[in-house]
This record gives C-alpha cells, sequence and structure tokens, in this order.
C-alpha cells in the first residue's frame, strides 16, 4: 500500500473520482468541521462574499481533496487545482490566480512545500486580492499591481507543522481532519461498494473497514482488491472470509497494520533495542523515505499506541512488542 499516492493508474483515477462524495451529504464523518464549514459557506453565499481562505491538514488519504470539491460545489463555483511543488516561479502563481473568477476556489495541495519566493506572492494575494509583478530588471525593473478577483484559496497539508507562521496567519478558518473509526468507515466501504455494484456481507464491510488504517482512500483501495478476490475466488460476492483472503494476501494484518509498519516497528526493536531512534536512521534501514514515514505510517502509529515519540526519537511500545510477538528485554541497558 506505500505510496499510493504517486502510483495511480488511469483507472485507478477514474474509480477514486466515481466513489468521491460531491455534497456534504454525502461525505461520511468529521461531523464538526463538516458543520462549521456548512456554515460558513451559507454566510459566505448570504452576503455574496467568498468564502474565507481555508486550510485543511491531516494525513493523506482523509478528504481534503474531496472536501475542496464540495465546497466548491456549494459555493457554486469552480475549483482550480495545483499542489506546492508545481508552482515553481512566481509567474507560474500570477498565471493561476489572474485566471480566477470572482467567487472561485484555488486549491493548493501541499502547500508547506511552496518556495520561499512564491510563498511571498501569496501573502498579498490573499489578503487584499492583489498581486505585484516586477517587469523586466536591471535599470528597467519596475513592478506593476495586478487586481484579482476576490477568491478562496483552500491550501492542504499533511505536514501543518512545516507552515510559516505568516501563511498559517492568512487562512480564517483552519480544520484539522482526523482518523475514521472503523464504524465511519464501514459506512465509507458500504456506499463505495453500492457505487461499484458490488455485494458485499456486512460482517466483511466492518472487516476492510477496521482493517483500513483509519484512512478512507485505503478502505477504498482494500476494498476494490477484495472485490477481485470475490470475483476469482468466490461467487462475486464479499463475504467475511473473502475478505480476510484478500487482506492477508495484501499483507494487511489483523491489526490493519501493513508491511511497512511492521517493518519500521520490527526496525526499531530489532535493530535499535526499541529506541530511541531518530526518523532518518529508521529510514534508512527500512528503505523508505523519511518524509513519507513521518506524513504517512508514524501519525497512524502512534495514535494506535505502537509508537512513541520522545525528545531523543521513537520509542516502541510495549503495545508494538505484543504485536510482533517480541518478549521486551527492558532489563538490560536502557
Ligand atoms: P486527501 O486529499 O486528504 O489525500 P482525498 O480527498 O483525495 O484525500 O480522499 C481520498 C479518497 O477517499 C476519495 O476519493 C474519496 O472517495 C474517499 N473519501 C475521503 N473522505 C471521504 C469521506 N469522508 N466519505 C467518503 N469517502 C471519502
Amino acid at each position: 500500500l506505500s505510496g499510493e499516492n504517486e502510483h495511480f493508474s488511469q483507472t485507478d483515477r477514474e474509480i477514486e473520482k466515481a466513489l468521491r462524495p460531491l455534497s456534504f451529504d454525502d461525505f461520511t464523518g468529521q461531523q464538526k468541521i463538516v458543520d462549521n464549514i456548512q456554515v460558513f459557506v451559507l454566510a459566505a453565499k448570504k452576503r455574496g462574499e467568498p468564502l474565507d481562505h481555508v486550510l485543511l491538514h491531516g494525513p493523506p488519504g482523509l478528504g481534503k481533496t474531496t472536501l475542496s470539491h464540495i465546497i466548491a460545489n456549494e459555493l457554486e463555483s469552480s475549483l482550480k487545482i495545483t499542489s506546492g511543488p508545481v508552482l515553481d516561479k512566481p509567474s507560474d502563481l500570477a498565471g493561476l490566480l489572474t485566471n480566477l473568477e470572482q467567487g472561485d476556489v484555488l486549491f493548493i495541495d501541499e502547500i508547506h512545500r511552496l518556495n520561499a519566493v512564491v510563498e511571498e506572492y501569496l501573502y498579498s494575494a490573499m489578503e487584499d486580492f492583489r498581486i505585484d509583478i516586477m517587469l523586466d530588471s536591471g535599470p528597467n525593473a519596475r513592478s506593476v499591481q495586478i487586481s484579482l478577483n476576490p477568491f478562496t484559496l483552500i491550501g492542504a497539508t499533511t505536514r501543518s507543522g512545516l507552515l510559516t507562521s505568516p501563511l498559517r496567519a492568512r487562512f480564517g478558518i483552519n480544520a484539522r481532519l482526523e482518523y475514521y473509526d472503523s464504524k465511519l468507515l464501514t459506512t465509507i466501504v458500504t456506499r463505495s461498494a453500492n457505487i461499484l455494484g458490488a455485494p458485499i456481507d456486512e460482517v466483511a464491510a466492518y472487516e476492510i473497514a477496521r482493517r483500513s488504517r483509519g484512512t478512507p482512500r485505503i478502505a477504498n483501495t482494500l476494498l476494490r482488491r477484495t472485490r477481485d478476490f470475490a470475483d476469482i475466488k468466490g461467487n462475486g460476492t464479499i463475504t467475511l472470509d473473502i475478505a480476510k483472503m484478500g487482506l492477508d494476501a495484501l499483507d494487511v494484518d489483523e491489526n490493519g497494520l501493513d508491511e511497512m509498519d511492521n517493518r519500521i516497528l520490527m526496525t526499531i526493536i530489532d535493530k535499535f533495542k526499541g529506541g530511541p531512534v531518530g526518523i532518518s536512521t529508521i529510514a534508512t534501514a527500512c528503505g523508505e523515505e523519511g518524509e513519507t514515514i513521518e506524513e504517512v505510517y508514524e501519525p497512524f502509529l502512534i495514535q494506535e499506541g505502537y509508537l512513541k515519540r520522545t525528545s531523543r526519537g521513537r520509542v516502541a511500545t510495549e503495545l508494538a512488542y505484543k504485536h510482533l510477538n517480541i518478549r521486551p528485554n527492558f532489563g538490560g541497558q536502557t
């Protein structure tokens, strides 16, 4: 399951699009955030103003992009999508901004990866709906001010800690998406199965849900793979047995940890006596990017109580030892 963000094929993308909720009513969970944003959207519409800028943070696959589509839909405006690393130069940003219509929503994914120069330009755009562009260079250099149509920026980030404070301060609405519990994910799996026309037993939906690392995107991926098992190894219906067979084949264990989760825990315990050990050391030993470990794996392992963050590095908890069936050896050196 690792790296599934990058390795989407065309059909994957199409299916993901089909499964994407289009309205607040379709969007399961994150209730408080949804309730609040609904009020802000209605208020903005009532006053005929653009919605305040929105910052959405949380691990990948929890619905940041989906929510942005919904917000734009509900505002009856269009959504332009880009991402931090893509906006290389101020002119890339200027091009986008000057093309926005009144009330449009601009979505910048991975906004923590904007480079400093582009970010600087964004400040006046967000605050005063204008940008200053430098024409020419050297003695002929002069700046012209361009006013923009009032718009809403939605920034998404997996690492809100990496956002600069001037940027963070320019968002009037700030929401942190949380991992979903198994009950909410069961609803999502059932809804997706319906859209895909895949018959699924309730217990099977729950089994997939509870082993999806609290993440709708993973739940949908696991649903589609177990559906393959149902079609090939079963009679088309995703039963509990079929779901278990599929999940085991995909190396998703009983507690929903995937292969990389387990590799990380095993590395800390086996190679570093349970920690504390730094993230880059873990990354090298596991053959995974440190950034990915911090964004994708670690938050879940911490939330589930397998891993602890200390000032000296990451430490495997008793639960991690138990999970891997290893007897802790706390008697010796610490
Ligand atoms: P992010 O932008 O946070 O990485 P996405 O918005 O792309 O996550 O969500 C990934 C997929 O998970 C979407 O295609 C959507 O089908 C599904 N999804 C996310 N959140 C929900 C939700 N609350 N209800 C139903 N499906 C969801």
